[in-house]
């Protein structure tokens, strides 16, 4: 039968599960070459080990990440596994230093499974008011000498940018290797190997794929040997993002700078509609140059923007009444702007600090917004009105 000679401009979705091989000799080479990343269509062998689509969706991140290498996985948490496993040899744990203000699953992994299971030695590092202090942190690395330091640039549900610049550096002269978590700056505002990280990761489910409607991760490398490492250890573990997710990553992936352009001039205007309305208290918005980290975001980001996230309290004249505040306003608002515990969709999304993460935030007035790219003047007529209603 005549093949199919269809001339698309679209990624096959390559649902193979195992590939046909050409002869013997095609099969010794592909397994041989099987931790390489080679574009031969015919040395791929089992799609847990790498598939075509999956492959083309990691080199569009290889471009916006500017680094030589790209791995997608089935979830953020795999990528994130998948990331520290790279630097667990078995050789001893040493020490591995954690900065406090990382995502609240990332924290459970690091309790229940790196300390829990995997008994490695982890330390944490912890901001002084909503600021991380440079000699506190050089102080701490001379004296732990940690092997690995992983951090993200803005942290959550606070909003607070790291002087990440500074803390690779010194984290390199400390000696260790550093793991970055870009999800919520992305690499349209800065990317992290290029100012000598050593990993980045990122939760794909967020602004990269961008529509809340898969899972997906993806660490990122410059390094071959720790590249070899990490196509180990997903082999072996099987944290393979599926080809139809990789197919959806890769469509949405071509509209990601002008998405994330707009998410960020969106936020930044609404972080000023919020800071003028007697009804809200606090906005915590890096764009605000009342915020602590506005200079380190501004020299971070290079003036490209400050993010989509804005988290702000509701005014009341206790937390009684904030919290009554808040539950109004979502409810008065959800029609427009749901309530969804994720962020970086294409909509704005809304969350309720206290109920995620009551036991370390009491604040039960505090709305955490992951804003859209919707239009703008309909983003603040929802905002003002869902206001009013309080
Ligand atoms: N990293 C950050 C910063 C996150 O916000 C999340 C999830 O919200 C993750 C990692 C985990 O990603 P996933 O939910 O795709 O596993």
């Amino acid at each position: 039968m005549k093949k199919n000679t269809v001339k698309s401009n679209q990624v096959p979705i390559y649902r193979d599960a195992g590939f046909v091989l050409v002869d013997p000799d095609t099969t010794k080479r592909a397994f041989k070459d099987e931790l390489d990343h080679p574009r031969s269509p015919d040395l791929y062998i089992y799609s847990r080990y790498r598939n075509p689509t999956v492959v083309a969706a990691e080199e569009k991140i290889m471009e916006l990440e500017r680094c030589e290498w790209a791995l997608l996985t089935q979830s953020g948490m795999s990528a994130i596994d998948l990331a520290l496993s790279i630097f667990q040899t078995g050789e001893g744990t040493g020490n591995w230093l954690f900065f406090s203000e990382i995502y609240g699953g990332t924290n459970s992994f690091i309790d229940r499974v790196l300390k829990f299971r995997r008994g490695l030695n982890i330390e944490r590092f912890s901001p002084n008011d909503g600021v991380y202090d440079l000699l506190a942190l050089e102080h701490m690395l001379n004296s732990l000498k940690p092997e690995v330091v992983y951090f993200e640039a803005i942290s959550n549900p606070m909003i607070m940018v790291a002087d990440a610049e500074a803390i690779i550096k010194l984290a390199k002269k400390a000696g260790a290797r550093v793991i970055l978590d870009n999800t919520f700056a992305t690499p349209y505002l800065w990317n992290p190997l290029e100012m000598g990280a050593d990993i980045v990761l990122h939760s794909a489910t967020k602004y990269l794929s961008g529509h809340n409607n898969i899972t997906a991760g993806v660490v990122c490398g410059n390094d071959p040997e720790l590249k070899k490492s990490a196509i180990e250890y997903r082999k072996y573990v099987g944290h393979m993002l599926s080809p139809d997710d990789a197919s959806r990553l890769s469509s949405q992936i071509r509209t990601f700078e002008l998405r994330i352009q707009r998410h960020c001039d969106n936020a930044f205007n609404l972080s000023r509609v919020l800071h003028d309305h007697p009804k809200v208290e606090t906005v915590l918005y890096p764009g605000l140059p009342s915020h602590p980290s506005h200079e380190t975001a501004k020299k971070l980001f290079g003036g490209k923007g400050f993010g989509a996230m804005i988290t702000f309290d509701m005014a009341g004249s206790d937390l009684k009444q904030k919290g009554e505040a808040a539950a109004r306003f979502i409810q008065a608002i959800s029609d427009t702007i749901p309530l969804i515990p994720t962020l970086g969709d294409a909509g704005t999304t809304l969350l309720h600090v206290e109920s995620v993460w009551g036991e370390k935030y009491p604040l039960p007035g505090m709305i955490r917004l992951s804003v859209g790219i919707d239009p703008f003047d309909k983003l603040k007529e929802a905002i003002l009105k869902g206001l009013e209603q309080v």
